[in-house]
């Protein structure tokens, strides 16, 4: 059976209250009144202040809300952070973990990311995790090692039952908010070989199941083409998915 593609818009630190709840509100109307048809689930990582009104509204409909982080300890004295149990109390289901900001920054290290990994889990949330190399890994042709090393010290220290929770997003570093796109040539071949490092690890059955997104300026002129590649199962998208007509665009794509 064919997968669903997903299509994560991850809206990074954009969108106040306002904006983000008519976002919301006119993209489930013009969907609805338009009955714009698409085959993808969508997910929608707004920022912390918002998840709760953003999941209030698009409660029952085709449009889920993730989260954009999470804390990697389960709660305590930890100033300014938002635990996976806050999550989970308002009814968030996904978060992303990982993300080359968190690492640029924040500093954030494979560790905690694990750590984020494991508590989220932990508290049936699913977890979007970003892998991606820098242009100078690729120039010097490290980047199958980069990515095989992002894993190993994080989602391979996973159960076969955690993994079921994973899905990972391939975003080379280079292609993030830069307007370059890896070419479906490079997109595809580190999807196998992401792919393959599953199927050695956990074999078939994972290695096939397990979502592998794109993340890295995809936008709607190039979306359908990215989506297209056999190992790709959906994007994750920043800059392209703040506006509603181009978002739109996309989902319909
Ligand atoms: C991202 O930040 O995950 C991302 C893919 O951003 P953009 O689409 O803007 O490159």
């Amino acid at each position: 059976m064919m997968k669903k593609k997903i299509i994560v818009a991850n809206w990074k630190m954009n969108h106040d209250f306002y904006e983000t709840t008519s976002f919301l509100r006119n993209i489930l109307k013009i969907v609805f009144e338009k009955k714009i048809e698409h085959n993808k689930k969508i997910i929608i990582a707004p920022s912390y202040p918002f998840l709760h009104i953003s999941n209030q509204i698009v409660q029952g409909t085709f449009i889920n809300i993730a989260s954009q982080n999470v804390c990697c300890m389960e709660h305590g004295a930890y100033t300014g952070e938002v635990s996976a149990i806050m999550l989970k109390s308002i009814g968030i289901r996904s978060v992303i973990v990982g993300h080359s900001e968190r690492k640029k920054y924040f500093f954030e290290k494979e560790s905690i990311f694990l750590k984020k990994i494991k508590v989220s889990i932990k508290h049936n949330i699913y977890v979007i995790f970003c892998v991606g190399e820098t242009l100078d890994d690729r120039k010097k042709n490290k980047h199958f090692s980069v990515i095989k090393n992002q894993l190993y010290e994080t989602v391979f220290n996973c159960t076969e039952k955690e993994i079921s929770y994973l899905c990972i997003a391939y975003e080379p570093i280079w292609a993030i908010g830069t307007g370059k796109n890896a070419t479906n040539e490079q997109i595809q071949i580190m999807h196998k070989f992401i792919r393959s490092l599953f199927f050695k690890k956990y074999g078939s059955y994972v290695a096939n199941n397990i979502y592998i997104l794109y993340g890295g300026s995809i936008n709607h002129t190039n979306v359908k083409r990215i989506l297209y590649e056999k190992d790709v199962d959906g994007g994750l998208i920043g800059n392209s998915s703040l506006k509603l007509d181009n978002f739109l665009k996309i989902i319909n794509s």
